[in-house]
Protein backbone atom coordinates (compact mmCIF):
# COMPACT_ATOMS: atom_id res chain seq x y z
CA UNK A 1 0.00 0.00 0.00
CA UNK A 2 1.24 3.65 -0.70
CA UNK A 3 1.98 5.70 2.48
CA UNK A 4 0.81 8.91 -0.44
CA UNK A 5 -2.57 8.63 -0.92
CA UNK A 6 -3.64 10.52 -4.18
CA UNK A 7 -5.77 12.90 -2.66
CA UNK A 8 -4.64 13.89 1.32
CA UNK A 9 -8.04 12.97 3.34
CA UNK A 10 -6.68 15.11 6.36
CA UNK A 11 -9.04 18.50 6.98
CA UNK A 12 -6.57 21.54 6.95
CA UNK A 13 -7.88 24.01 9.54
CA UNK A 14 -7.63 27.18 8.36
CA UNK A 15 -7.90 30.77 9.47
CA UNK A 16 -6.95 33.69 7.67
CA UNK A 17 -6.18 35.63 10.69
CA UNK A 18 -2.64 34.09 10.62
CA UNK A 19 -1.69 35.78 8.60
CA UNK A 20 -2.34 38.92 10.50
CA UNK A 21 0.73 38.56 12.63
CA UNK A 22 4.01 40.48 11.60
CA UNK A 23 6.14 40.46 14.37
CA UNK A 24 9.14 42.66 12.30
CA UNK A 25 12.07 40.60 13.07
CA UNK A 26 13.39 39.43 16.59
CA UNK A 27 15.84 40.72 18.75
CA UNK A 28 18.39 38.39 18.73
CA UNK A 29 21.73 39.10 21.06
CA UNK A 30 20.31 42.56 21.39
CA UNK A 31 20.21 43.05 17.36
CA UNK A 32 17.00 43.34 15.69
CA UNK A 33 17.30 40.61 12.81
CA UNK A 34 14.00 40.29 10.28
CA UNK A 35 13.23 36.86 11.88
CA UNK A 36 12.46 33.90 10.51
CA UNK A 37 8.87 33.31 11.52
CA UNK A 38 6.95 35.25 9.01
CA UNK A 39 3.74 35.01 7.01
CA UNK A 40 5.23 33.59 4.44
CA UNK A 41 5.17 30.40 6.03
CA UNK A 42 1.38 29.75 6.39
CA UNK A 43 0.87 30.43 2.73
CA UNK A 44 3.88 27.42 1.73
CA UNK A 45 1.69 24.78 4.26
CA UNK A 46 -1.08 26.17 3.24
CA UNK A 47 -0.77 25.70 -1.06
CA UNK A 48 1.06 22.79 -0.66
CA UNK A 49 -1.47 20.87 1.38
CA UNK A 50 -4.55 22.16 -0.96
CA UNK A 51 -2.31 20.99 -3.91
CA UNK A 52 -2.00 17.76 -2.41
CA UNK A 53 -6.00 17.38 -2.43
CA UNK A 54 -6.45 18.86 1.30
CA UNK A 55 -9.43 19.92 2.21
CA UNK A 56 -9.96 23.34 4.13
CA UNK A 57 -11.77 24.26 6.75
CA UNK A 58 -12.09 26.97 8.25
CA UNK A 59 -11.15 27.90 11.81
CA UNK A 60 -14.71 28.44 14.35
CA UNK A 61 -14.37 31.29 16.61
CA UNK A 62 -14.39 29.60 20.62
CA UNK A 63 -14.62 31.55 23.89
CA UNK A 64 -11.81 31.65 26.21
CA UNK A 65 -12.63 29.03 28.44
CA UNK A 66 -10.02 26.70 27.38
CA UNK A 67 -7.42 29.26 26.90
CA UNK A 68 -8.15 30.44 30.54
CA UNK A 69 -7.93 26.35 31.55
CA UNK A 70 -4.32 26.13 30.39
CA UNK A 71 -3.31 29.78 31.01
CA UNK A 72 -3.26 32.50 33.83
CA UNK A 73 -6.29 34.76 32.24
CA UNK A 74 -3.56 37.63 33.57
CA UNK A 75 -1.59 36.83 30.16
CA UNK A 76 -4.72 36.16 27.86
CA UNK A 77 -5.77 39.60 29.18
CA UNK A 78 -2.19 40.99 28.54
CA UNK A 79 -2.02 39.68 25.07
CA UNK A 80 -5.42 40.65 23.83
CA UNK A 81 -4.47 44.47 25.11
CA UNK A 82 -1.14 45.27 25.03
CA UNK A 83 -0.57 46.44 21.27
CA UNK A 84 -3.41 48.83 21.84
CA UNK A 85 -2.43 49.82 24.89
CA UNK A 86 1.15 50.22 23.80
CA UNK A 87 0.10 52.33 20.58
CA UNK A 88 -2.07 54.50 23.11
CA UNK A 89 1.23 55.16 24.70
CA UNK A 90 3.14 56.72 22.15
CA UNK A 91 5.56 53.65 22.15
CA UNK A 92 5.67 53.60 18.40
CA UNK A 93 4.83 57.54 17.16
CA UNK A 94 6.97 58.99 20.17
CA UNK A 95 9.60 56.82 20.58
CA UNK A 96 10.19 54.87 17.54
CA UNK A 97 9.24 51.47 19.03
CA UNK A 98 7.21 50.16 16.96
CA UNK A 99 6.61 46.35 18.63
CA UNK A 100 6.14 45.55 22.06
CA UNK A 101 9.17 43.86 23.09
CA UNK A 102 10.43 44.46 26.70
CA UNK A 103 13.60 44.70 28.41
CA UNK A 104 13.29 44.18 31.84
CA UNK A 105 12.41 40.35 33.07
CA UNK A 106 11.49 39.80 36.70
CA UNK A 107 13.86 36.83 37.38
CA UNK A 108 13.89 34.42 40.63
CA UNK A 109 18.02 36.12 40.83
CA UNK A 110 16.33 39.43 40.87
CA UNK A 111 13.83 38.78 43.34
CA UNK A 112 14.95 36.21 45.90
CA UNK A 113 11.42 35.24 46.46
CA UNK A 114 9.68 38.41 46.61
CA UNK A 115 6.51 38.52 44.46
CA UNK A 116 7.21 41.27 41.43
CA UNK A 117 5.31 44.06 41.72
CA UNK A 118 2.97 44.60 38.24
CA UNK A 119 4.89 47.54 37.45
CA UNK A 120 2.97 50.36 36.44
CA UNK A 121 4.72 51.16 33.38
CA UNK A 122 3.88 49.17 30.21
CA UNK A 123 7.58 48.88 29.19
CA UNK A 124 8.53 47.32 32.55
CA UNK A 125 5.35 45.52 32.32
CA UNK A 126 6.28 43.84 29.27
CA UNK A 127 8.41 41.50 31.17
CA UNK A 128 6.11 39.89 33.64
CA UNK A 129 4.60 37.95 30.62
CA UNK A 130 7.65 37.59 27.83
CA UNK A 131 10.65 36.03 28.72
CA UNK A 132 12.91 36.14 25.97
CA UNK A 133 13.40 39.68 23.63
CA UNK A 134 12.86 37.65 20.37
CA UNK A 135 9.02 37.43 20.52
CA UNK A 136 7.24 40.70 19.58
CA UNK A 137 3.72 42.58 18.97
CA UNK A 138 2.42 44.65 16.61
CA UNK A 139 -0.37 45.24 14.79
CA UNK A 140 -2.90 42.00 14.13
CA UNK A 141 -0.81 40.42 16.35
CA UNK A 142 -3.64 39.22 18.88
CA UNK A 143 -6.22 38.50 15.52
CA UNK A 144 -3.52 35.80 14.21
CA UNK A 145 -3.12 34.41 17.99
CA UNK A 146 -6.76 34.06 18.82
CA UNK A 147 -7.07 33.11 15.07
CA UNK A 148 -4.41 29.69 15.81
CA UNK A 149 -5.75 28.92 19.04
CA UNK A 150 -9.40 28.65 17.18
CA UNK A 151 -7.49 26.55 14.62
CA UNK A 152 -6.56 23.90 17.49
CA UNK A 153 -9.48 24.25 19.05
CA UNK A 154 -11.80 23.59 15.43
CA UNK A 155 -9.40 20.55 14.93
CA UNK A 156 -9.82 18.87 18.25
CA UNK A 157 -13.40 19.42 17.32
CA UNK A 158 -13.50 17.78 14.79
CA UNK A 159 -11.32 14.62 16.03
CA UNK A 160 -14.17 14.66 19.53
CA UNK A 161 -16.78 14.76 16.87
CA UNK A 162 -15.01 11.49 15.01
CA UNK A 163 -12.68 12.49 12.17
CA UNK A 164 -9.78 10.47 12.96
CA UNK A 165 -6.96 12.92 12.14
CA UNK A 166 -7.53 16.75 11.76
CA UNK A 167 -4.28 19.11 11.21
CA UNK A 168 -4.73 22.70 12.50
CA UNK A 169 -2.20 24.92 10.65
CA UNK A 170 -1.21 27.01 13.53
CA UNK A 171 0.59 30.27 13.35
CA UNK A 172 2.03 31.69 15.20
CA UNK A 173 3.07 28.76 16.87
CA UNK A 174 2.59 27.88 20.35
CA UNK A 175 4.63 25.18 22.27
CA UNK A 176 7.19 27.77 24.11
CA UNK A 177 4.27 29.27 26.17
CA UNK A 178 3.86 28.35 30.35
CA UNK A 179 0.83 28.51 32.01
CA UNK A 180 1.83 32.16 32.58
CA UNK A 181 4.51 33.51 29.99
CA UNK A 182 5.21 33.70 26.18
CA UNK A 183 8.63 33.25 24.46
CA UNK A 184 9.89 31.93 21.32
CA UNK A 185 7.91 33.45 18.91
CA UNK A 186 4.54 31.76 20.39
CA UNK A 187 2.13 33.59 22.39
CA UNK A 188 -1.05 31.32 23.20
CA UNK A 189 -0.04 27.38 23.87
CA UNK A 190 -2.14 25.52 20.99
CA UNK A 191 -0.96 22.32 21.20
CA UNK A 192 -2.11 22.45 25.08
CA UNK A 193 -5.12 24.16 24.01
CA UNK A 194 -5.92 21.25 21.66
CA UNK A 195 -5.41 18.73 24.78
CA UNK A 196 -7.48 20.63 26.72
CA UNK A 197 -10.24 20.64 24.27
CA UNK A 198 -10.18 17.14 23.85
CA UNK A 199 -10.09 16.28 27.56
CA UNK A 200 -13.34 18.62 27.96
CA UNK A 201 -14.52 16.92 25.17
CA UNK A 202 -14.38 13.76 27.36
CA UNK A 203 -10.92 11.86 26.71
CA UNK A 204 -9.63 10.73 29.84
CA UNK A 205 -6.03 10.61 28.91
CA UNK A 206 -4.36 12.55 26.41
CA UNK A 207 -0.89 12.09 25.17
CA UNK A 208 1.61 14.88 23.63
CA UNK A 209 3.93 13.99 21.27
CA UNK A 210 6.39 16.95 20.46
CA UNK A 211 8.53 16.39 17.12
CA UNK A 212 9.44 19.77 17.11
CA UNK A 213 13.02 20.11 16.61
CA UNK A 214 13.22 22.52 20.17
CA UNK A 215 12.00 21.81 23.58
CA UNK A 216 8.19 22.31 24.05
CA UNK A 217 9.25 23.69 27.37
CA UNK A 218 5.70 25.58 27.61
CA UNK A 219 3.67 22.72 26.93
CA UNK A 220 5.92 20.45 29.37
CA UNK A 221 5.54 22.87 32.28
CA UNK A 222 1.62 23.55 31.82
CA UNK A 223 0.92 19.61 32.12
CA UNK A 224 3.97 18.67 34.66
CA UNK A 225 1.94 18.44 37.54
CA UNK A 226 -1.07 16.31 35.27
CA UNK A 227 -1.24 12.80 35.25
CA UNK A 228 -4.30 12.78 32.57
CA UNK A 229 -1.72 15.03 29.99
CA UNK A 230 1.42 12.45 29.14
CA UNK A 231 4.35 14.85 27.13
CA UNK A 232 6.60 13.63 25.55
CA UNK A 233 9.37 15.18 23.06
CA UNK A 234 12.36 14.51 21.11
CA UNK A 235 14.56 18.04 20.31
CA UNK A 236 17.96 19.07 20.03
CA UNK A 237 19.81 18.83 23.33
CA UNK A 238 19.53 22.33 25.50
CA UNK A 239 22.62 21.01 27.26
CA UNK A 240 24.33 21.00 23.70
CA UNK A 241 23.58 25.11 23.45
CA UNK A 242 20.21 25.38 22.07
CA UNK A 243 17.00 26.71 22.47
CA UNK A 244 15.20 26.95 25.32
CA UNK A 245 18.40 26.21 26.95
CA UNK A 246 16.98 26.13 30.84
CA UNK A 247 14.70 22.93 30.05
CA UNK A 248 14.15 19.87 27.94
CA UNK A 249 16.69 17.46 29.54
CA UNK A 250 16.07 14.14 30.00
CA UNK A 251 15.63 14.58 33.59
CA UNK A 252 12.53 16.40 33.60
CA UNK A 253 10.05 13.48 34.25
CA UNK A 254 6.91 14.96 36.36
CA UNK A 255 6.24 16.62 39.55
CA UNK A 256 3.12 14.67 42.18
CA UNK A 257 0.35 13.23 40.45
CA UNK A 258 2.07 14.32 37.13
CA UNK A 259 5.33 12.51 38.14
CA UNK A 260 6.36 9.76 35.23
CA UNK A 261 4.32 11.23 32.77
CA UNK A 262 6.87 13.38 31.06
CA UNK A 263 9.51 12.52 28.82
CA UNK A 264 12.08 14.30 27.29
CA UNK A 265 14.81 12.92 24.71
CA UNK A 266 17.47 15.20 23.74
CA UNK A 267 19.38 14.36 20.78
CA UNK A 268 22.76 15.21 19.66
CA UNK A 269 22.85 18.35 16.79
CA UNK A 270 23.49 16.41 13.46
CA UNK A 271 21.14 13.83 14.41
CA UNK A 272 19.29 12.66 10.66
CA UNK A 273 16.15 10.06 10.36
CA UNK A 274 18.30 7.13 12.35
CA UNK A 275 18.66 8.48 15.19
CA UNK A 276 15.43 10.81 15.83
CA UNK A 277 12.95 8.07 14.72
CA UNK A 278 14.30 5.68 16.84
CA UNK A 279 14.02 8.64 19.61
CA UNK A 280 10.42 8.77 18.48
CA UNK A 281 9.66 5.06 18.21
CA UNK A 282 10.82 4.92 22.09
CA UNK A 283 8.61 8.26 22.60
CA UNK A 284 5.57 6.65 21.05
CA UNK A 285 5.56 3.14 22.98
CA UNK A 286 5.89 5.32 26.40
CA UNK A 287 2.83 7.02 25.53
CA UNK A 288 0.98 4.17 24.25
CA UNK A 289 1.66 2.71 28.10
CA UNK A 290 -0.58 5.96 29.49
CA UNK A 291 -3.45 4.36 27.09
CA UNK A 292 -4.20 7.62 25.66
CA UNK A 293 -7.48 7.86 24.16
CA UNK A 294 -6.39 10.88 21.91
CA UNK A 295 -3.19 12.33 20.41
CA UNK A 296 -1.50 15.71 19.98
CA UNK A 297 1.14 15.88 17.84
CA UNK A 298 3.02 19.39 18.05
CA UNK A 299 4.41 19.12 14.43
CA UNK A 300 7.22 21.36 14.59
CA UNK A 301 8.68 20.80 10.83
CA UNK A 302 12.13 22.64 11.84
CA UNK A 303 14.02 19.37 12.68
CA UNK A 304 14.03 19.06 8.56
CA UNK A 305 17.37 19.10 7.09
CA UNK A 306 17.52 22.45 5.58
CA UNK A 307 15.90 24.12 8.39
CA UNK A 308 17.99 27.49 9.82
CA UNK A 309 16.70 27.39 13.16
CA UNK A 310 18.03 23.36 13.98
CA UNK A 311 21.11 21.20 13.68
CA UNK A 312 19.00 18.24 13.36
CA UNK A 313 18.75 16.39 9.83
CA UNK A 314 15.70 14.85 9.56
CA UNK A 315 13.89 13.88 5.76
CA UNK A 316 10.54 14.15 4.35
CA UNK A 317 10.20 10.51 4.77
CA UNK A 318 11.68 11.11 8.51
CA UNK A 319 8.44 13.22 8.98
CA UNK A 320 6.13 10.58 6.95
CA UNK A 321 7.26 7.83 9.62
CA UNK A 322 7.43 10.25 12.78
CA UNK A 323 3.89 11.00 12.08
CA UNK A 324 2.54 7.66 11.22
CA UNK A 325 4.11 6.45 14.32
CA UNK A 326 2.49 8.94 16.43
CA UNK A 327 -1.09 9.06 15.01
CA UNK A 328 -0.97 5.56 15.11
CA UNK A 329 -1.46 5.79 18.92
CA UNK A 330 -5.05 7.24 18.31
CA UNK A 331 -7.16 9.89 17.00
CA UNK A 332 -5.04 12.81 16.45
CA UNK A 333 -4.65 16.16 16.18
CA UNK A 334 -1.89 17.74 14.41
CA UNK A 335 -1.05 20.92 15.58
CA UNK A 336 2.01 23.07 13.45
CA UNK A 337 4.61 24.62 15.34
CA UNK A 338 8.12 24.92 13.96
CA UNK A 339 9.75 25.05 10.56
CA UNK A 340 11.03 27.79 8.55
CA UNK A 341 12.60 26.43 5.25
CA UNK A 342 10.64 28.25 3.11
CA UNK A 343 10.72 25.71 -0.02
CA UNK A 344 11.22 22.78 2.12
CA UNK A 345 8.14 23.51 4.63
CA UNK A 346 4.89 22.19 2.31
CA UNK A 347 6.35 18.91 1.15
CA UNK A 348 7.31 18.35 4.81
CA UNK A 349 4.06 19.45 6.09
CA UNK A 350 2.26 17.09 3.16
CA UNK A 351 4.32 13.92 3.76
CA UNK A 352 3.74 13.96 7.74
CA UNK A 353 -0.20 14.46 6.93
CA UNK A 354 0.30 11.33 4.78
CA UNK A 355 1.69 9.57 7.45
CA UNK A 356 -1.14 10.31 9.77
CA UNK A 357 -3.98 9.28 7.33
CA UNK A 358 -1.55 5.80 6.31
CA UNK A 359 -1.72 5.50 10.46
CA UNK A 360 -6.00 5.73 10.13
CA UNK A 361 -6.09 3.47 6.44
CA UNK A 362 -7.17 7.25 4.71
CA UNK A 363 -6.24 7.12 1.32
ZN1 LIG B 1 11.19 24.71 16.87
Amino acid sequence: MSEQPARLAVPVVWSEDCLRHDPGGEVWLGVRDAGTEVPARALALRDALVAAGAPIVEARPHGEQVLRAVHDGSLVDHLAGVWAAWEKAGYPADYGRDRVVPYVFPTPGMLAGLEPHPPPALHGRAGLYCYDTMTLIGPGSWEAIRGAADAAQTAAGLVSAGTPVAYALCRPPGHHVTRAAYGGSCYLNNAAVAAQALRAAGADRVAVIDIDAHHGNGTQMIFYARADVFYGSVHVDPGAGWFPHYAGYAGERGTGEGAGANRNLPLAPGTGDDGWLAAVAALCDEAAAHRPEAIVVSLGLDAAEADPESPLRVSEDGYRRAARAAAALGPAVLIQEGGYDLPTLGPLAVAALAGAAAAHDLA
